[in-house]
């Protein structure tokens, strides 16, 4: 038996061979030449993946709550007014940490859990009072709802509001389009479809975001994300000349610049399209199983995840059954309803078969957990739409 299990969370995921051989490489040092050259070619590339060639690039070493952190800590200033556009637990993690740097929040609510606020709503929020910025969760990993990424920056725009994204569970899988539609700062973390194990804060913060930080009146409230201090580091390596504030995480960022070159390679077009087909068949053969998901609407459902309620009479124990035929999957998280639905990550490599390998565990462990279904129709559904 082979003691390793297909990781199929949403996040961290399976990480290319080429990513692993990175991390497991001899330590340079932060300064040696190769290591400026990959570092300042990261930042580079993370511009085209953000499709954002004019926004200002960020690599720190933390979690994408780091990131999150960052965001508020040098865009808002106490006393600020900040709308959070809330399709779940990550909504939830954002209006904290703003209240935490002394913003006064207001949050626009899904009326059900899996569903998004409409643009309506938003609007009207927006033109209630004077928002200095407002944040979306472009996928809310606890629900697998996708915001309207494009729609809702266009709105914010149009109210003058800094838009910030949160694009931990959807960047490098969803389409991003950071400067087409004026998104002011997105961030994410290296261990979703970015695809390099979990360490990586990344943000790019395009003009208006850097003009608004460099207007603050205030200090920044935490040090560790004050961009004061990382700024010259970033603007260093990016020239290709070494800087230092605290010590980058060396081979996480190998890491990061081939896992960037890899995503550049497929194409940020093919790539996105590829997660689209491969969450259309994942989808299909949850229905043909039976399952609901919790995202109300197609149109609200993200491609990088998908959130299904577990069959009538079945309940959280089936991971247990379909871990034993290998995958790994992941309860739910939105606390209300935690224990009936659980969670599937496909994104960043994933391929057709960790699909297909995916349904039959799942099928696997429902059969086992005593649910009656015909045996083979997840898989049906979901080759009929990978060889259509
Ligand atoms: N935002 C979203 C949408 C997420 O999915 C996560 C992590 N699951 C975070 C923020 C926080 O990231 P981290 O766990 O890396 O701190």
């Amino acid at each position: 038996m082979k003691d390793r299990k297909l990781l199929m969370i949403p996040g961290p995921i399976e990480f290319t061979p080429e990513v692993m051989r990175a991390m497991a490489m001899p330590t340079t040092s932060h300064v040696a030449a190769d290591f400026i050259q990959v570092f300042g070619q990261a930042l580079d590339r993370m511009q085209q993946v953000f499709l954002c060639p004019e926004g200002q690039p960020f690599v720190v070493a933390g979690s994408g709550t780091l990131a999150m952190d960052m965001a508020a800590a040098n865009l808002t200033e106490p006393g600020d007014q900040v709308l959070v556009v809330n399709t779940g637990y990550f909504g939830d993690r954002f209006a904290a940490i703003l209240e935490r740097y002394g913003a006064t929040v207001t949050q626009v609510r899904s009326r059900a859990v899996g569903d998004a606020p409409s643009l309506e709503e938003v609007e009207a929020a927006l033109q209630r009072q004077g928002y200095k910025l407002m944040t979306i969760t472009h996928v809310d990993t606890s629900t697998a709802v996708r915001a309207d990424v494009q729609r809702l920056a266009a709105l914010g725009h149009q109210c003058g509001v800094l838009v910030v994204v949160d694009g931990v569970c959807a960047t490098g899988g969803e389409e991003l389009r950071q400067t087409d539609w004026q998104v002011d700062l997105a961030l994410t973390a290296s261990q979703k479809a970015i695809g390099v194990p979990p360490g990586l804060a990344l943000l790019v913060a395009g003009p208006r975001a850097m003009d608004a930080f460099r207007r603050r009146k205030n200090p920044v409230g935490s040090y560790y994300s004050d961009w004061t201090l990382w700024l010259p580091i970033m603007e260093a390596y990016q020239a290709r000349q070494a800087g230092y504030f605290g010590t980058p995480p060396v081979n996480l960022i190998w890491a990061l610049n081939t896992s960037l070159s890899q995503i550049l390679g497929e194409g940020m077009e093919t790539r996105v399209a590829r997660h689209r087909r491969l969450s259309k068949a994942f989808k299909a053969s949850m229905a043909a199983l039976g399952m609901d998901q919790l995202p109300v609407r197609p149109e609200v459902a993200a491609d990088t995840m998908t959130a299904a309620y577990y069959p009538d009479n079945v309940t959280a124990s089936v991971l247990g059954h379909i871990n034993q035929a290998g995958v790994i999957l992941a309860g739910g998280l939105y606390p209300t309803i935690k224990e009936r639905y659980f969670r599937v990550g496909h994104m960043g490599a994933v391929t057709p078969s960790d699909i297909l390998t995916t349904v039959g565990a799942i099928e696997y462990g429902l059969a086992r957990a005593g649910h009656r279904f015909e045996p083979g129709a997840g898989l049906d559904a979901a080759q009929s739409i990978l060889l259509g």
